[in-house]
């Protein structure tokens, strides 16, 4: 088969298309042609060799697969050859008491398809995928559509949702709104019933994040985010922040809470360290809390809301596979509203 292989770390140029050998399947696996896989910053830090995810190389990237059965091991039942699917993102053992206890995206053994240690992900024309970690595909969206929402839609809701407990007349700040990750936080927080204020990066992502549901947007690049908030909440601040970008935006988020407030945190995209002025969070009785991608009772949950058109995935553009390193440079540029999906 086709597949972009990344044979070490390093810049775009080291995704190479090439042909390889298609996975073996054991008993219990299902081989899935891709259709579509949805690029994600995660590939990107996979792809720079960060040290975290294990990754041993040569490596195919791609967490984020919609595709169909093509073929199946002996002991699966009820996907069929044709069968439209996606693969959950977030590979729990399902054994552990985590895992037993639905909290399968903390896993003693947690590993993500496409970014951890032999994982072989979705930059491919097939991908092996154990049956416990396969979905049938939303009805009503195309390969491409299905390929944008599971990564970004199930870490949008476990924050907003699951960690943030969102409420209806509440208000959230969502940094960075016209990402992935941020644009489908602004459509599930007003499907929670909530006030939205996101910020974007430039003026022409202003209408794109108004589209999806925001109320007010900001640019955190030339506005003093904090201050405009206030003003928006009548001094008060939100309930809530959506924060992936970490030390570029982090003071300023800080700042917009609340007394009683929250801010939620999934990614740090500009760094991984920043200051935090420590008498501020207990006098103001401030809550931060962590949060990485989600259960995959949750991904069964977007599933149906993308079935009932509540909730929609945004594809920007796609691109053939083997101009995946060319994707990736777009992706690095952030000159995109939305998903960026390879086509095998
Ligand atoms: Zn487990």
């Amino acid at each position: 088969m086709k597949a972009v292989i990344l044979s070490k770390p390093g810049g775009p140029e080291n995704l190479v298309y090439a042909d390889t050998a298609v996975p073996a399947l054991s008993s219990q696996d299902v081989l899935v042609r891709v259709k579509a896989c949805a690029i994600n910053h995660l590939d990107i830090w996979i792809r720079n060799g960060l040290p975290a995810y294990k990754t041993v190389f040569p490596h195919i990237l791609g967490s984020d697969i919609a595709g169909v059965v093509e073929s199946s091991g002996q002991d699966v039942q009820g996907f069929p050859p044709g069968t439209a699917v996606i693969v959950s993102p977030s590979w729990g053992c399902f054994k552990c008491s985590f895992c037993l206890s639905g909290k399968d995206n903390q896993c003693a053994d947690f590993r993500i398809v496409g970014a951890s240690l032999n994982l072989d992900g979705g930059y491919a024309e097939y991908v092996r995928v154990p049956i416990q970690h396969l979905l049938k595909a939303p009805r009503n969206l195309s390969f491409e559509e299905s390929a944008s929402f599971p990564l970004t839609f199930l870490t949008a809701w476990h924050m907003v949702i699951s960690r943030g407990k969102l409420q209806p007349g509440q208000t959230i700040l969502v940094i960075g709104g016209s990402s992935g990750i941020g644009s489908a936080a602004i459509q599930i927080s007003r499907l929670a019933g909530a006030r939205v204020i996101a910020t974007v990066g430039s003026p022409e992502k202003f209408e794109k994040a108004k589209k999806m549901g925001a109320d007010f947007v900001l640019n955190h690049e030339t506005e003093p985010v904090h201050a405009k908030v206030k003003e928006l909440t009548h001094g008060e601040g939100v309930d809530l922040v959506f924060e992936h970008i970490g030390p570029k935006t982090w003071k300023e988020s800080i700042a917009s809470l609340k007394k009683g407030g929250k801010l939620v945190i999934c990614g740090s995209t500009t760094g991984p360290a920043t200051e935090l002025d420590l008498r501020f969070v207990f006098s103001r009785h401030l809550s931060i809390l962590g949060s990485s991608l989600g259960t995959r009772a949750e991904l069964m949950t977007l599933i149906s809301l993308m079935e009932e058109k509540k909730l929609r995935p945004v594809v920007d553009r796609t691109f053939p596979l083997k101009e995946a390193g060319k994707a990736h440079e777009l992706l690095e540029s952030r000159k995109l509203f939305g998903k960026l999906v390879l086509i095998p």
